[in-house]
C-alpha cells in the first residue's frame, strides 16, 4: 500500500538484526551511567564486564554469537538502552544525505522505503530537534569514574 502522510515511517519489528555484528554500539557518558545503575553495578565493573574499546570509544561487548551482549531475544536493557540504540533510525546521516534511509533500510525491515524523501527529511529532524545532546564517552572519562559508585 502507498504510503500516506501521518503514517509512521519507521515500526521496529523487534528482530534483532541491529544488535549483531553492525559496527558496535557505541556508548556515551549519560549511556554507561544510566545503564550501569540499571544493573546495579559501578560504571568501572560496567566498563570492565561489558565494553570494549574502539579508539578512544567505548562500545558494547559482542557475546560469541555475534550479538550485543545485551540482546536476549529481546533488549535486556531496554529501559536503559544505549542513544544510539534509541535514536535509531532518526540519526544525523539521514539529513546529510536522504538516500542513506535506503542503505540503512536494507538492513531493518521496520524502516519504510515508499516514503518521499521530503518527508523522511523532515520526520528525522523533528526527531533530532526534541533529542537532548548527549556526548560520546571517552577514555578520560573512565578514568574520572574510577571507583565511583553510582549504585
Ligand atoms: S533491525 Fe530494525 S526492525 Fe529489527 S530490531 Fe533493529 S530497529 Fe527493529
Ligand atoms: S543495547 Fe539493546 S537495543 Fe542496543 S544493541 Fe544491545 S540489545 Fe540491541
Amino acid at each position: 500500500m502507498p504510503y500516506k502522510d501521518s503514517e509512521p515511517i519507521f515500526t521496529c519489528k523487534k528482530c534483532g538484526d541491529c544488535c549483531k555484528g553492525y559496527g558496535g554500539t557505541f556508548l556515551t557518558q549519560n549511556d554507561i551511567e544510566a545503564i550501569s545503575r540499571y544493573l546495579n553495578i559501578d560504571t568501572e565493573t560496567f566498563i570492565t564486564n561489558y565494553c570494549v574499546m574502539s579508539g578512544s570509544r567505548y562500545l558494547i561487548a559482542q557475546g560469541k554469537d555475534g550479538y550485543c551482549i545485551f540482546w536476549n531475544g529481546l533488549c535486556s536493557i531496554h529501559p536503559v538502552k544505549p542513544r544510539m540504540c534509541r535514536a535509531w533510525p532518526y540519526i544525523e546521516s539521514v539529513l546529510v544525505d536522504v538516500r542513506n534511509w535506503e542503505i540503512m533500510a536494507s538492513m531493518c525491515p521496520g524502516m519504510r522505503t515508499d516514503v518521499p524523501p521530503e518527508t523522511i527529511r523532515e520526520i528525522v529532524k523533528r526527531h533530532l530537534e526534541n533529542e537532548k545532546p548527549d556526548s560520546p564517552a571517552a577514555t578520560p572519562a573512565r578514568q574520572s569514574q574510577k571507583g565511583k559508585s553510582l549504585t
